[in-house]
């Protein structure tokens, strides 16, 4: 379902549009659901998908994207639809790039936050020959869950990809085999602390160099409340030993 068109919605018209116009933008399929079962269903459909956080998914499209960027209700034809005074609007500060902190932190984390991992494997129309060959050494290797092709954008990843996700104990062997075997694609891993918004912007290690994801419109966990954890479900039975 990853690899459907996306369908572009037209003109937006007033906000429920442009939430789905969000919505598109993050995942064609989960849009379908959302524009099919309402939202409360959805998180419940997505709540088992790969490589995303779904109840962030759900409850963020509910929520304009950023009101800086937010187009008024209606357009009117012939009008810019963002009005006339957007030269007067104040220079505002953006957000800590802590989640929910206003001030520096009195105490570090704790490393045992971290329930697993996921490794997302970004390509182009140019190197999927080299993700594809990267794909079969970690599935021969490695006992991992791993998704499916993702041709298209797919939740906050902006290029084509495939996942991975693993669970602590392979962090001290994936980091160096990945770093030795990326073969030059750009790796994003991630924790899964129950926090997916921030465990995708904040909490993200690179193998060779990053790229943009979107996840700033994800809704951060409530107050105290962490999300449904990332579980992992290895789905992948290690046929090769590791070169050593
Ligand atoms: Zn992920």
């Amino acid at each position: 379902m990853s690899n459907q068109t996306p369908q572009r919605p037209g003109t937006l018209i007033d906000t429920d549009l442009s939430d789905q116009a969000w919505a598109d933008l993050l995942s064609p399929a989960r849009r379908q659901f959302v524009t099919r079962a309402g939202l409360g269903s959805a998180a419940l459909v997505a709540a088992g998908a790969a490589g995303l956080a779904p109840a962030a998914f759900a409850q963020s499209s509910g929520q304009t994207p950023a009101a800086a960027g937010t187009p008024p209700r209606k357009r009117e034809p012939g009008k810019s639809p963002w009005g006339y005074e957007t030269l007067k609007e104040p220079t505002t500060r953006p957000l800590s790039v802590r989640p929910g902190e206003k001030t520096l932190p009195t105490k570090p984390r704790a490393y045992t936050d971290i329930k697993s991992y996921h490794a997302h494997i970004y390509f182009d129309e140019d190197s999927y020959e080299k993700a594809a060959l990267l794909r079969r050494w970690s599935g021969e290797r490695f006992r991992v869950e791993l998704g499916n092709w993702n041709l298209e954008p797919r939740g906050p990843h902006v290029t084509p990809s495939f996942y991975f996700g693993f669970t602590n104990d392979l962090l001290p062997i994936l980091v160096p085999w990945l770093q030795l075997n990326s073969l030059g694609l750009t790796i994003l891993l991630h924790p899964n602390t129950g926090d997916g918004r921030a465990d995708h912007l904040y909490y993200a290690l690179w193998v060779n160099r990053s790229q943009p994801v979107n996840a700033y419109n994800w809704p951060k966990p409530a107050d105290g409340g962490p999300e449904q954890l990332e579980q992992i479900y290895p789905n992948i039975t290690p046929t090769v030993a590791i070169e050593t």
